[in-house]
């Protein structure tokens, strides 16, 4: 059966690192269909709209979307939803993209290039779990008014609201625990119960729906000691999940742990299987278009493509194999160059994984 992937370079170094992606797909020799559409500000140039009608029904219509990234300080003077930033939040709503997958793997190979030291992080691989579509960032209502009460009553201000549905927790702790199923059957639910009424409410909901799971081990933590805890021993992890909102900021701080934000894949995924892939990182405008740019974060998240919505984990695996090997032969971008490897630029970063893949046999 022929798989449908959406190809989805954005702006900055999206296109170098994409093409990279599809190269080494390509040369996967499975059935898949291609087929690129412009989003983020290459969208806004072409279309005057970041996530044009066209690239949206591309993307709802695909398997899965591969993605690069999107952004360029250029644009920031536009009105908010016409900004490069807003294609990617337009995806997550329409394709219902709720649970987003970060895993934080240090490579032996790059131990020295974490800002902790190598014995923290030496085998270190946890996963971040991310609620995606609600919480803070999607609540409503938002915006400024004057207040209508308190010490500043009559000032200006601005509010937005943290909420969380039952349904919505429900389906993420799933998620979470069936994960955990597939690694080394340890959750821990991250929130912020001791203040937050919504947060109390997901902790609860957790702890009911853990009950479908008595083989998974489960705990919690304030968000604030979670913080601590990934600085201090970050290998007590094995799943770590969370809202949007923890979610966004604990899973950069993992991304520092693992040396370089380049290295790092992830996952967003609807109830479907459908998913979106694209590097942990941004567009990088200050790298694009010198061809130095890693591809690997790309490449890895292909991988997961073919792992969670094309549902080919031998290929996969041949992928994150292959990566593998270009590490121990010392090959390295700027962002994870270290002296005695050898700086290598984008493209031929993405040779040396065909190359790899290729002697596999
Ligand atoms: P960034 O991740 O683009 O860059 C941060 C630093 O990491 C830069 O120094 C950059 O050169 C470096 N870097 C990032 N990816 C790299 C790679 N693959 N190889 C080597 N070095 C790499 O973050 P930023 O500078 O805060 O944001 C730049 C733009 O990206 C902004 O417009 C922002 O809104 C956007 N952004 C987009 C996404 C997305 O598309 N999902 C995510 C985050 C930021």
């Amino acid at each position: 059966m022929v798989m449908k992937i959406a190809v989805l370079p954005g702006d900055g170094i999206g296109p170098e690192i994409v093409t990279e992606a599809v190269k080494v797909l390509k040369a996967l020799d499975l059935p898949f269909e291609m087929e690129e559409a412009k989003v983020g500000g290459a969208a806004y140039d072409a279309h005057g709209h970041p996530l044009p009608p066209a690239t949206l029904k591309l993307a709802m219509d695909s398997d899965a979307v591969l993605f690069g990234s999107v952004g360029d300080w250029k644009y920031d003077k536009l009105d908010r939803p016409l900004r490069p930033e807003q294609a990617i939040l337009g995806l997550r709503k329409n394709m219902g993209l709720f649970a987003n997958f970060r895993p934080a793997i240090c490579y032996p190979q790059l131990t020295h290039a974490s800002s902790l030291k190598p014995e923290l992080v030496a085998g270190l691989d946890i996963l971040i779990i991310r609620e995606l579509t609600g919480d803070i960032y999607f609540g409503q209502p938002r915006g400024r008014r004057l207040s209508p009460d308190g010490e500043f009553k009559g000032a200006e201000e601005a509010f937005d609201t943290m909420r969380y549905s039952r349904p919505e927790i429900e389906r993420i702790a799933h998620v979470a625990f069936q994960a955990a199923r597939k690694r080394h059957k340890r959750v821990t639910s991250v929130d912020k119960a001791n203040v937050l009424e919504t947060f109390q409410f997901w902790k609860d909901v957790v702890i009911e729906v853990h009950a479908q799971y008595p083989d998974i081990e489960l705990d919690h933590m304030y968000v604030d000691n979670a913080a601590m805890q990934l600085v201090k021993a970050p290998k007590k992890f094995d799943v770590l999940f969370t809202g949007n909102m923890f979610g966004d900021i604990l899973s950069d701080a993992a991304a520092m742990l693992t040396g370089s934000i380049g290295m790092l894949p992830s996952a967003s995924l609807n109830a479907k299987g459908q998913g979106l892939y694209e590097p942990s990182h941004g567009s990088a405008p200050d790298i694009a278009g010198k061809g130095v740019a890693n591809p690997l974060a790309t490449i890895l998240s292909a991988a997961m493509m073919l792992r969670f919505s094309l549902n080919q984990e031998a290929a996969a695996s041949r992928i994150e194999a292959a990566v593998q090997t270009v590490l121990e032969q010392g090959l390295r971008t700027g962002d994870i160059y270290s002296e005695g490897t050898r700086k290598v630029g984008t493209v031929e970063m993405g040779d040396a994984v065909l190359a790899a893949l290729s002697r596999q046999g």
